[in-house]
């Protein structure tokens, strides 16, 4: 068993959602590899040799990879694909965006979003916005996987020294070009690997009123969500929404604020730890999951939690 993980980065820093793809790698107890692929990835190098339980840390550094356009990148993995059982990478926007293009390249089926490794060929995963968990068996040579980051750890990042390995650049496709990124920026945990989270649904009425939730946040180091009702009604910006298709998240307190508990919304926050519930409506369905639940109007919740926190 040899597996070979793709690490996501940004080329500065590495993200958490590699080293639960780690994790993952490394349930099927054979050798791990992690490629890092971008332009002045040093750093990131550095971060992961430092994971020791991985064997091996294979490079490439070039331009042609510093936007991470699914061409170029999986040409190089397309390179290396044969040399390893298990191709595996999170199941966020990168991974999506590259993996399809592995899989139908090598002819092999993808294995998406997996929740956990019963052995080497066999996988759960979940199907109907998480109302059902389906355990799929793959019997192709090459498993291409993309791994549900909230549902297994993160790999240790501790002192090693891990032996690297350059690898040379391919050649641009030409097939697509980079045009420009807008990225949002936030002082705020990112929600994915967020503590905790608050979040507001369409109860908050408006863009303006999520300002009393920012304030709540503040004191608690939260990161801030939205329901997609929230998002379309066009309260908050898109990269807010949380739920099937939005973020996962898996915090150890998610407090839902003036959100119904849409099956939607709930497949997006169901491995939360704890889930506090606040509205006005005691039939609304996120009750049924929620720890605690506060019936009340949230304009007059949310100014007195932030008084006394
Ligand atoms: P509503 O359902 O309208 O609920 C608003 C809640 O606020 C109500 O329960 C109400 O009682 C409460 N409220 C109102 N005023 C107050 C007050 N003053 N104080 C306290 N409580 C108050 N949704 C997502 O969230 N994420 C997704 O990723 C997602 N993906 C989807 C994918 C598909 C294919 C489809 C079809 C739908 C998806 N949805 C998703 C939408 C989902 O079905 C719901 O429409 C949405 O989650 C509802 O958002 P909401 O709970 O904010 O709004």
């Amino acid at each position: 068993m040899k597996a070979l993980v793709i690490a996501e980065h940004n080329n500065r820093d590495l993200k958490p959602s590699t080293l639960n793809t780690i994790s993952a790698a490394l349930k099927l107890n054979g050798d791990v590899h992690v490629l890092v692929a971008g332009q002045d990835v040093g750093s990131v190098i550095k971060s992961v040799s430092k994971i020791d339980s991985i064997s091996r840390v294979l490079f490439c550094d070039d331009e042609i990879y510093k936007n991470f356009l699914a061409e170029n990148f999986s040409d190089l993995i397309l390179g290396i694909a044969k040399n390893y059982t298990h191709i595996m990478m999170p199941s966020s926007t990168f991974g999506k965006n590259i993996m399809p293009r592995v899989a139908a390249s090598l002819d092999v089926p993808q294995i998406s979003d997996i929740i956990s490794v019963e052995d080497h060929e066999t996988f759960k995963r979940p199907i109907y916005a998480g109302n059902a968990i389906a355990t799929v068996k793959c019997m192709a040579p090459i498993k291409i996987i993309t791994v549900r980051g909230t549902a297994f750890s993160l790999a240790e990042v501790s002192n090693g020294n891990v032996e690297t390995e350059e690898l040379s650049a391919g050649t641009d496709s030409g097939k697509t070009i980079f045009a420009k990124q807008e990225l949002s920026k936030s002082d705020r945990p990112e929600l994915t690997s967020a503590k905790i989270i608050i979040s507001g649904g369409r109860g908050m009425q408006n863009g303006e009123n999520f300002k009393m939730l920012e304030k709540v946040a503040d004191k608690l180091g939260a990161a801030i969500g939205a329901s997609r009702a929230a998002v379309d009604a066009g309260f908050v910006p898109n990269d807010w929404q949380v739920g099937q298709t939005g973020k996962i998240v898996a915090p150890d307190l998610y407090i839902a604020v003036g959100i119904s508990g849409a099956i939607q919304h709930l497949a997006g926050i169901k491995d939360s730890k704890i889930i506090v519930a606040i509205n006005k409506d005691e039939e609304a369905p996120i009750f049924q999951i929620a720890d605690y639940g506060l019936v009340a109007d949230l304009f007059q919740v949310l100014p007195e939690l932030s008084e006394k926190l």
